[in-house]
């Protein structure tokens, strides 16, 4: 095999020794600066990158859709912790797959060399595709998944993301690189990708000796689960009527952060001045080679079990009650944890998780992996009795009860997003910071007091959740 292929190779070679030399030739004349360093694998030309303020070496590589290992070996001289505005860069174009065509929306063709252990649901989870396409498009698999071997290759159907995803974020997402800037916090920084503050600390082994000590363009790892985004510095003007909390909402802040950003130079930051200059880094649009995550359209329910009938809890509708293993125990601990906890627990309303085997479940966007769950807000006088979702207000929320439960579901530890209507995130929040959550705690769970429109924390707003609150597991 391997020797017709060098053949095939060489003769084809011949073909394109023209091109080779003429692209060689040019190369030579643009990539002058690092002639040694600016040659790419197979001949092919680099082009060059000029390095711009800000500009991390991985969001460079994510850009071009490269790894930073990538970089480093077209660019022999190049210290990625010494990356200057103005410096040049070679780029090499990135291998292409051994087909690339698109392959649906956002979707193209990968290659995926097989490992030894992995199997064609695992491959089918870790591109976000599913079994039956990996067999449609793979005929060495001849129909069968029982024909995978260790270094087969087989041609994937995912998105760019999802292609260039770390085994560190599971393979949900690449990796982003976090450039702490002056007046930042850790909650404050894991908020902003809507992850815990212990996933900081475990992608950056550095960060746990201290973390409360964190340096101005210190690197941060992180697997965001909301998109990252550019920031840019700028300086906003007060004008009349501004206070601090309005300048904070115009940029999507955390007041509080807002006011960190100003680094102490601010005497009276209740009292501002019509003309003062704010410091303000605002968010721009989101990180080259990211994208805001779409519901995966292929996501099933492999193996789901129907959420069993129990005392603790009200079942809206049993059909649309399946979950993933996984989900359905972490649903019926955190249940059970808040019965325990409460004084007088009341029966949880459970509403939908997923249909039998998932898939497409209108009008829900998700619901369709299993891993989702509606749960009603505990209400005023809610004993055993009530099996339906109601509006939830500040007239009957019961505040220290549906604290309790969301708690709960927060401490299986297991939880990726929760979403509250905006006004009952800001009554929850306001209860539990009088009750003794500790305010770094509040800044990493809560979006509220940032404004809504910019996803935050893990208790996010999404319309139509003001009669039970939404939540997605791992
Ligand atoms: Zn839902």
């Amino acid at each position: 095999m391997w020797p017709r292929f060098h053949a095939k190779r060489a003769g084809m070679a011949r073909a394109l020794l023209p091109q080779v030399l003429a692209a060689a030739v040019l190369s030579l004349i643009v990539a002058r600066p690092a002639a040694a360093g600016g040659r790419c694998p197979g001949g092919r030309s680099a082009r060059v990158h000029v390095v711009q303020k800000g500009e991390t070496l991985s969001a460079i590589a994510s850009a071009a859709e490269l790894r930073v290992a990538d970089l480093l070996a077209s660019n022999e001289d190049l210290n990625p912790d010494a990356l200057s505005e103005g410096q040049k860069l070679h780029i090499c174009p990135k291998r292409e797959p051994r087909r690339g065509p698109r392959c649906g929306r956002d979707r193209r063709i990968y290659g995926h060399s097989v490992k030894r252990g992995e199997s064609l649901p695992k491959i089918a989870a870790r591109y976000a595709t599913t079994e039956a396409d990996l067999l449609k498009r793979n005929a060495s698999l001849k129909g069968d998944p029982t024909n995978l071997r260790a270094g087969q290759q087989l041609d994937v159907c995912t998105q760019p993301m999802r292609y260039r995803a770390s085994r560190l974020c599971d393979y949900r997402t690449p990796v982003f690189e976090h450039i702490v800037i002056e007046g930042e916090w850790l909650a404050e920084i894991a908020s902003r990708y809507g992850v815990r503050q212990r996933e900081l600390l475990r992608l950056n082994a550095r960060l746990r000796n201290n973390p409360d000590r964190l340096r101005s363009g210190q690197k941060l790892r992180v697997c965001p689960d909301i998109a990252p985004r550019v920031r840019e510095k700028l300086e906003h003007g007060v004008r009349k009527g501004d206070n601090l909390a309005s300048i904070a909402s115009k940029y999507d802040l955390n007041p509080r952060q807002l006011l960190s950003f100003q680094r102490g130079r601010l005497d009276n930051p209740d009292r501002l001045r019509i003309g003062q200059r704010l410091v303000v880094w605002r968010d721009g649009g989101i990180a080259p080679g990211f994208a805001e995550e779409d519901e995966d359209e292929n996501a099933q329910l492999v193996g789901g079990i129907q959420l069993p009938q129990s005392p603790d809890y009200a079942i809206k509708n049993p059909n649309t009650a399946w979950g993933t293993g996984q989900t359905v125990r972490l649903l019926q601990g955190a249940i059970k944890s808040y019965r325990r906890r409460a004084k007088k627990p009341s029966k949880v309303v459970v509403g939908d998780l997923s249909r039998k085997g998932g898939g497409k479940f209108p009008p829900h966007k998700s619901h369709r992996s299993g891993q989702d769950v509606d749960v009603g807000y505990v209400l005023a006088d809610d004993g055993d009795g009530r099996t339906r979702f109601e509006r939830a207000t500040k007239k009957n929320l019961d505040l220290q009860r549906t604290w309790q439960l969301l708690s709960a579901f927060l401490d299986t530890g297991r939880v990726r997003y929760v979403f509250i209507d905006y006004n009952l995130q800001a009554l929850l929040y306001d209860y539990a910071k009088s009750h003794g959550t500790r305010e770094s705690e509040l800044d990493e769970l809560f979006q509220y007091p940032r404004s809504r429109h910019r996803a935050y924390g893990i208790i996010r707003d999404d319309r139509g959740h003001d009669d039970h609150f939404h939540v997605r597991f791992q």
